[in-house]
């Protein structure tokens, strides 16, 4: 029998993800989607890590003492599942397989997963937004139709991709783009991409950041994506949010909160009530400006 309540996760074997996994489980009870089994799948682009990670989940003390796994009595299911975001076949096999497995669909989707890459030139542009940027649009794209109606998707972006590092040409167009249409998106980091390669990106009037780049790109199409939603009226809420400063491998011991408070804003927005807000960018709980 299907599970009353599924979720997904990318990028979930470590970091923001891992702990954003441990606390659907542990907020599930007290929220309101709570009704019946839940199953979450944690998925991780290494089958080797994403099964450590599971296995280190269902032997958690404090989700032990909270009972809240299946197997302590609870209601939760935490499972792998292969996925790596920057693999068109990898995604289209997950969402090829979450169809088959649950035909009434998904109720949460987060893409937690990203890189943030040493250096700066073409090769790294190019490879930060095959992951940041088209890695994490594909799968918004492929997971969206598979949500419930009344679901949840979830874009862990960052402050880096906030608009004040651009020049007032660039941020309108970046502005002008989050509400025309994924393309004029894409359009940008196509420019930025090119300008990098010339090594004219500060003309073109971008920052020499790949990362931050690639967040923007993400903050805007998650923007313009919620914005064709709302259309279909299927009461789908699609926010961005920025986890904060966290101590990951990302930050290499740098990061002010733990990944559980990290997770504390992605969870919000998956589960909990948002007065049916959708296409904001969020930070400590709380809508911000981007
Ligand atoms: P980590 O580096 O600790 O974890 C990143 C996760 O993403 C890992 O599980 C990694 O898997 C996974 N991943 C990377 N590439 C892929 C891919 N192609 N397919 C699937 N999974 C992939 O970083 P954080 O936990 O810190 O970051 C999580 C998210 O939060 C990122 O999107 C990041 O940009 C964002 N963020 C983080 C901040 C911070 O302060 N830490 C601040 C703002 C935003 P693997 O182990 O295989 O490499």
């Amino acid at each position: 029998t299907s599970p009353a309540r599924v979720a997904a996760v990318t990028g979930a074997n470590k970091g923001i993800g891992l702990a954003i996994v441990r606390n659907l489980a542990l907020q599930y009870p007290k929220s309101p989607l709570h009704s019946g089994p839940f199953l979450i799948y944690l998925t991780a682009r290494s089958a080797e890590r994403g099964a450590e990670a599971v296995q280190a989940l269902n032997d958690d003390a404090q989700l032990k003492q909270a009972k809240v796994l299946a197997r302590d009595g609870g209601n939760t299911t935490i499972t792998f599942r292969e996925l790596d975001i920057s693999r068109t076949e990898s995604i289209q096999d997950f969402s090829a397989f979450l169809k088959q497995q649950h035909p009434n669909g998904l109720d949460i989707v987060i893409n937690n997963a990203g890189i943030a890459l040493q250096g700066f030139d073409a090769k790294v542009v190019q490879e930060t937004l095959k992951t940041n940027y088209y890695g994490t649009l594909e799968a918004t794209q492929d997971l969206l139709p598979l949500l419930k109606n009344g679901g949840r998707l979830v874009n862990v972006s960052s402050m880096a991709g906030q608009l004040n590092k651009y020049s007032e040409e660039i941020r309108n167009a970046f502005l002008q783009a989050s509400k025309t249409d994924v393309a004029a998106v894409t359009t940008l980091m196509e420019k930025f991409h090119a300008a990098v390669a010339e090594g004219k990106e500060k003309e073109a009037g971008f920052p020499s950041a790949a990362y931050a780049v690639s967040k923007a790109g993400e903050t805007a199409y998650t923007k313009v994506i919620a914005m064709e939603e709302a259309k279909r009226n299927r009461g789908v809420l699609i926010n961005a949010c920025c986890p904060g400063y966290v101590k990951t491998d990302m930050t290499k011991g740098g990061g002010a909160k733990t990944p559980d408070q990290g997770a504390q804003t992605p969870v919000m927005l998956a589960l909990h009530d948002i007065g049916g807000r959708t296409g904001g960018f969020w930070q400590s709980e709380r809508e911000i400006e981007w």
